[in-house]
């Protein structure tokens, strides 16, 4: 049984496991349809095949080679972020982008085009794939990378694993002093407050994102704090934390059962918010380790237990600059419906780059935790048109159950991101649920 990290509508697999890029079209063969997954760190059920096969790239870990002049790393696909981490911090280099979890593949990334909190800057992480090997559907493999077999390329950065496994890849690593950020925190009391100081502060940071109370109504709606911060240099390092610049993993706890479902309700949410506000005050130059920055909920092993046996959905709106007004509407509804969100972030987002299905789009996104109440698909829908409305779009990273005519109104690249894979894919043996559900693929009749 497989599902997504929000454990909803779980499904049977016929799951393979390939140790090597040469046992992949072993793996492959056959009729049914196949969808590469790595560490399963979607959401939804993107990386989940019902009735057919699920190649676990997760084996294919093999670091290739390390231009230690460039930063670029070569490795397998299933290579995780984490060991990308551990292997090159040591040795003065962190990931270029990365999204809220060290528990992705350099696989993964690459098919959901993955954004981190300096998406304002630098872009999302295909903007730092120098190339990668494909497998298609056929049996080929291709070479691809922005100025070979582009139109691939860029059908594979954000395409959700629909264009073929991807067996390795060249990423440029980014230079660090420290494994440490300096970061500021500034309490903001209304979401005009913070979005105000996102667009006019966030050019001097590296980094940004805020957490928002969506609990909060009124004057208050939106009330926040900013997290912002830069990599420390060596120079910046206070002398207790100098003779560690780079410090390594630390030790997890892990939540050992399913929390029962009454846990996560609208008041213990409520109280979480409040103490998470009261606690973060105004102040500036806190050195932070990294893990603890861009990875505070990893700190917990299976942290989705919390939501209970019937899952959870992770809802991610992103919305153009001249529209966050729908964002106001989407808090409003979430306040007024009482559908809190235990864990709710926003951003700013900056400019796209040429992936066809890639999620990013200058301007906010606005990241909720739903817990899988009764009508919960309903509400989500009802949240898709708000986004609709305003030219907002979802990410296929989180989505659970948006609707195939919905999707296709967010992404107008969407034909040409079909062309480029019915060509690859002739006899439609790529498919996922997800695929099937939004019509990225051809459904059989
Ligand atoms: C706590 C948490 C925080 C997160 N924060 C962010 C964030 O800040 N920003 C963000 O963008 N995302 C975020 N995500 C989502 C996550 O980064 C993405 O879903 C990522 O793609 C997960 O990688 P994975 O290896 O687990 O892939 P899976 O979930 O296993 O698969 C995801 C997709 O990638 C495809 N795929 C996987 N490997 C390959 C391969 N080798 N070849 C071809 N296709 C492949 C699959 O077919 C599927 O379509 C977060 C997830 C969690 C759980």
């Amino acid at each position: 049984m497989l599902s997504g990290w929000g454990r909803m509508s779980p499904a049977e697999c016929e799951v393979v496991r390939p140790a090597a890029p040469s046992h992949l079209s072993d793996a492959t063969a056959g009729t049914g349809t196949w969808i590469a997954r790595g560490l399963g760190r979607s959401y939804g059920d993107q990386a989940v095949n019902a009735g057919n096969r699920v190649l676990d790239l997760t084996q294919m870990n093999c670091m290739l080679g390390f231009d230690a002049g460039t930063g670029v790393v070569e490795c397998e696909a299933g290579v995780s972020l984490e060991a990308l981490i551990d292997t090159f911090l040591p040795r003065g280099y962190f990931l270029p982008v990365t999204p809220g979890t060290k528990y992705a593949t350099v696989g993964g990334a690459i098919a959901n085009d993955v954004h981190g909190k300096n998406h304002h800057a630098v872009g999302s992480f295909g903007n730092f794939v120098e190339s990668f090997r494909l497998m298609t559907a056929e049996g080929n493999l291709l070479d691809c990378a922005p100025d070979q077999n582009s139109e691939v390329f860029w059908a594979t950065v954000g395409g959700s694993g629909l264009t073929g496994a991807i067996v390795s890849a060249r990423v440029r690593l980014q230079p660090v002093e420290t494994g440490y950020v300096t970061v500021d925190y500034e309490r903001c009391k209304n979401l005009d407050d913070v979005l105000a100081r996102a667009h006019d502060g966030d050019d001097r940071y590296q980094y940004s994102v805020a957490w928002i109370d969506c609990l909060a109504k009124g004057g208050s709606l939106g009330r926040s704090v900013l997290m912002r911060g830069n990599h420390t240099p060596l120079s910046g390092l206070p002398t207790a934390l100098s003779g560690n610049p780079y410090p390594g993993t630390a030790r997890r706890m892990a939540i050992p059962f399913d929390f029962p479902g009454f846990v996560l309700n609208a008041a213990s949410i409520k109280a979480f918010n409040e103490v998470f506000y009261l606690r973060h005050h105004t102040r500036q130059g806190v050195v932070t380790d990294w893990n603890t920055y861009f990875y505070p909920l990893d700190q917990i092993k299976k942290w989705n237990r919390m939501y209970g046996k019937r899952g959870f959905a992770q809802y991610q709106a992103t919305f153009p600059e001249e529209s966050v007004n729908g964002i106001v509407r989407l808090l409003e509804r979430l306040s007024a419906t009482r559908r809190a969100s235990f864990l709710a972030v926003i951003k700013r987002m900056g400019s796209p780059n040429a992936g066809l299905l890639s999620h990013p789009i200058e301007g906010y996104t606005l990241n909720l935790d739903l817990p899988n109440r009764s009508g919960l698909v309903d509400f989500l829908h009802e949240l898709d048109r708000i986004l609709l409305d305003h030219g907002g779009r979802l990410y296929l990273a989180k989505d659970v159950c948006a609707k195939a005519e919905t999707f296709a109104e967010m992404y107008p690249r969407l034909g040409e991101f079909r062309a480029v894979r019915n060509r690859l894919d002739p006899n439609n043996r790529l498919a996922s649920n997800q695929a099937r559900r939004l019509k990225l693929v051809e459904v059989p009749a």
